[in-house]
């Protein structure tokens, strides 16, 4: 049997049954890791020593006859950019390279606490600024369909390593569709949870009033299990909300008799490729098919997301970047004077977020502020208000995760606009603070399809349902990359 091909929920099964052991699900991965990892390269850091430490812990609990969590023995990754004590978290830059944490994420704390077992640190774009994963400072993740593509980005190490079974589930963050685009391009499910839903502290921010971390996973169920664990009010971050946490799980029943879908035709307009609107249209006649009832509408606002979130994201970031100066941690060139210091140090960040960095000061300037930042703020809000309308009269709305499939290594790296475009179809739903999942809907050229569903605040678990459903009838989350791309 081949553990790494197991969802979790059936390796839980095979664990608590006394069938395997913990250690054996995780030298599994390992093995399946070092098997595909030197082609795949979605890792920074793997930490193997601490995965079968953490391994053989689960094993005496479960040998002292204690009751496993869904998630013990569970191998995982985390995005470089979620802090765990002394293992090295760079988010994807040589500003951290050096960067060991001196405490955990709340969120990695809860998996641990969950029995989940750390395999590594996954690639990201350079502080999860990119679409490809391209623009990590250290190498690029190639996308285990095809390793001439990307794996998407900014969480293309998480979804790369799960696509290619290197992890049974993995953690992303989410600013603009950084959770949801690599998993639409990698075959995986990936779900951006309501903002305030999930604790970020320990998380290295890039926007803060659009960041969320969510879980990556092979599919709905191992999400819902995840998502769980992740949720709830933490005291260390007052941005989480104390809305209750229910049991993700208890959404997985295959039932959208009457649920009201809308279909905003700005998705499906120009730019999206006729075989990914395709697929997701026939998705949705799926759905409607099991009883949902389908309503072509219209966002009017859509054509105005990418303009407000390539101002918002920048201006946050800038702030939030302002403390990588050379001084309090992160690189620090040698110079003979304070102020080269600051701008040799602060050399070391690349291009992307170099370029992030100087849209967000001009747009925050004295004089500009009104222009930029405060217009665009004024746009989120009709964004935000649009949404609250449209789910008045739909439970769920459905889009295409990506207007494409993934690209070319290479193709969007030296065009910042075409690569910003890549997130046409995830931003908004940052910019209003709602949850969305995508989901493996089909295939174009070998390469996987994802279909978005959105809803509104904290409806996490009709996202689940409706999505749990579809994969019910469906059997593309249960495709791996093809052996004859040499990576499986
Ligand atoms: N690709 C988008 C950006 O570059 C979103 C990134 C993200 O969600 N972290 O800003």
């Amino acid at each position: 049997m081949e553990l790494w091909k197991l969802p979790a929920h059936s390796l839980h099964k095979l664990l608590v049954g006394g069938e395997v052991t913990a250690r054996e699900i995780t030298a599994a991965f390992l093995q399946r890791l070092r098997e595909v990892d030197s082609r795949v390269q979605a890792f920074i850091t793997v930490t193997e020593e601490l995965a079968l430490e953490q391994a053989r812990e689960i094993d005496r609990r479960r040998e002292e006859g204690e009751e496993l969590p869904p998630l013990a023995g569970i191998p995982f990754a985390l995005k470089d950019n979620i802090s765990v004590r002394g293992v090295p978290t760079t988010c994807g830059s040589k500003m951290l390279e050096n960067y060991r944490p001196v405490y955990d994420a709340t969120v990695y704390k809860r998996l641990r606490e969950a029995g989940a077992v750390l395999v590594g640190k996954t690639n990201m774009d350079e502080f999860a600024m990119g679409s490809s994963t391209e623009f990590s400072a250290f190498h690029k993740t190639r996308n285990p369909w095809n390793p001439e593509r990307v794996p998407g980005g900014s969480s293309g190490g998480s979804a790369a390593a799960i696509a290619a079974g290197a992890v049974s589930f993995a953690l992303g963050s989410d600013t603009g569709g950084s959770i949801r685009q690599p998993a639409s391009f990698c075959g995986i499910v990936g779900l951006k949870p309501t903002y305030g839903r999930v604790s970020r502290y320990g998380v290295i921010p890039f926007a803060s009033s659009l960041d969320q971390v969510g879980p990556m996973a092979r599919n709905v169920t191992d999400a819902a299990l995840v998502l769980n664990v992740i949720s709830g009010h933490d005291r260390r971050d007052s941005t989480v909300l104390r809305e209750p946490v229910p049991d993700y799980t208890s959404f997985l029943v295959p039932d959208v008799a009457g649920l009201r879908i809308g279909v905003p035709r700005e998705y499906y307009a120009e730019g999206i490729e006729p075989e990914v609107s395709t697929a997701v249209w026939k998705g949705i006649r799926l759905l409607e098919k099991l009883g949902a009832r389908v309503e072509e509408t219209s966002l009017q606002t859509t054509s105005h997301c990418l303009s407000a979130y390539y101002i918002i994201a920048p201006a946050e970031a800038s702030s939030n970047l302002a403390c990588y100066d050379g001084i309090r941690y992160g690189y620090r060139a040698e110079a003979d004077n304070l102020l080269d210091m600051y701008t040799k140090s602060r050399r070391v960040l690349g291009p992307e977020v170099r370029r992030r960095i100087m849209l967000g000061t001009y747009a925050l300037s004295a004089g500009y502020y009104d222009a930029y930042y405060h217009k665009a703020q004024q746009v989120r809000t009709l964004i935000r208000q649009e949404f609250h309308e449209a789910f008045q009269k739909y439970d769920v709305l459905i889009t295409p995760t990506s207007p494409t499939v993934a690209f070319k290594i290479g193709a969007k790296v030296n065009d910042p606009l075409a690569m910003y475009m890549s997130d046409v179809c995830t931003l908004a739903v940052n910019l209003a603070g709602l949850p969305a999942i995508s989901i493996p809907c089909g295939f174009s050229q070998g390469l996987p399809i994802g279909m978005q569903i959105m809803g509104k605040p904290f409806a996490e678990g009709k996202l689940l349902q409706v999505a749990y459903t579809f994969e019910q009838e469906t059997q593309f989350h249960k495709q791996f990359p093809p052996a004859s791309e040499g990576v499986m």
